[in-house]
């Protein structure tokens, strides 16, 4: 069934707009994004699609496949903590900006699992987004709803993350990578090789980013740049980068040293992805991962022993992606070899599954 058909058949009539926006999983560059760094993120094949009606009050209506319960919403009062709050707030949005007047009736569909690091979220608000601001206009740029989204998330929503997911669902497609600095949104994007795949693994293990451990990283990255004198830690100075970081006493010299040792590896990533040199690009990989697990302390030791399962099996590269904590890992693989590799990987863990 359709995203419309499936409308019909919950509220009795046809939509008026709709829309379906991948997901993401970042190649490299976790954490940056807050930090006035570079990320390397690239669409997922799955998606969030939203199928939206006019209602004829002032009351918002949301039926989820996935949460099937309607639930009606006021969108006077947006944080309840039900997972509502996401497409409301995307409303939100929308009224205070003109392009949306009443109520809504709204259906989601969804394969992207949520809370996993392949940013449902981004996906949900963007979708949003994007079907109602095609209805009237002036339009927005994707550059326009990416920040629009941002805002939905930091503002109305207080989850206090950057720029990458909301850029790359937007802008990126599945066979290139959106080379991104998060500072000035300047982009570029890279084609993604024929012969290696990155894979998407989900370990098992959900986490929220509201459960308060990002916003303590990203509270850390923000008192070390204040002892750095600098608004962003990314902002440092190439030469004096790393000596002046080992001054900062713990956690802060290891959560500053992770985001600029990551910001210098997706510029080193890119430059491997252009040049075709894959290799390069696992072993960068493998070091984010690193980075993460003993500089960011953003892993687990169970997603730990899957990321080095994952080499030892014979892929070039491997991390964790996304927030942290749980969630999804990528690995470059190449073509030939993937059906083995995920073999393999699933005998040593069958609580994986592929994305
Ligand atoms: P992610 O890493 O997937 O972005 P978040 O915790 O940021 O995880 O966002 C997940 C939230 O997005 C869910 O709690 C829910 O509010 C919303 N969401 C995502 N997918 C769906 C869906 N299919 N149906 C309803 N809400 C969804
Ligand atoms: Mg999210």
């Amino acid at each position: 069934m359709t995203i419309e058909e499936e409308f019909a058949k919950v509220y009795g009539l046809e939509p008026i707009t709709s829309k379906t926006v991948p997901g993401r999983v970042n190649l490299i560059g976790e954490h940056t994004d807050y930090n006035g760094g570079l990320v390397l993120p690239t669409t997922v094949a799955k998606s969030v699609s939203v199928a939206i009606g006019e209602a004829m009050d002032e009351q918002f209506c949301f039926t989820s496949a996935k949460f099937p319960d309607p639930v009606r919403r006021d969108v006077a009062a947006v944080r309840n903590g039900h997972w509502s709050d996401y497409p409301l707030a995307a409303f939100a949005w929308l009224k205070e900006h003109g392009y949306w007047r009443r109520g809504a009736e709204v259906y989601i569909d969804s394969d992207l699992p949520h809370g996993s690091g392949l940013s449902s979220s981004a996906a949900l608000i963007v979708s949003i987004l994007k079907a109602v601001v095609a209805l009237t206009g002036p339009s927005l740029s994707d550059v326009e709803i990416a920040r629009a989204a941002q805002d939905v998330e930091n503002r109305y929503l207080g989850v206090p993350c950057g720029i990458m997911d909301q850029m790359a669902v937007a802008l990126a497609s599945s066979d290139q990578a959106l080379m991104l600095d998060t500072e000035t949104l300047a982009f570029e994007l890279i084609d993604l090789p024929l012969d290696y795949a990155f894979v998407v693994a989900h370990s098992g293990i959900y986490r929220r980013l509201d459960e308060g451990r990002y916003a303590i990283r990203r509270e850390e990255c923000e008192a070390a740049a204040s002892a750095l004198d600098v608004s962003l830690l990314c902002h440092l100075d190439t030469d004096s980068a790393m000596k002046r970081i080992d001054t900062l006493e713990e956690p802060f010299c290891k959560r500053a040293r992770h985001v600029w040792t990551e910001h210098c590896r997706v510029a080193q990533a890119a430059i491997a992805l252009k040049s075709g040199d894959l290799n390069a690009f696992g072993q960068l990989m493998t070091e984010s991962h690193a980075s993460m697990r003993d500089d960011f302390e953003i892993s687990l030791p169970v997603i730990d022993e899957m990321v080095e399962a994952a080499v030892q099996m014979g892929a070039a590269g491997s991390r964790l992606t996304g927030g942290g904590f749980g969630g999804c890992f990528v690995s470059l693989v190449k073509s030939g070899h993937i059906d083995a590799w995920q073999k393999e990987m699933s005998t040593a863990f069958p609580e994986i599954t592929f994305v």
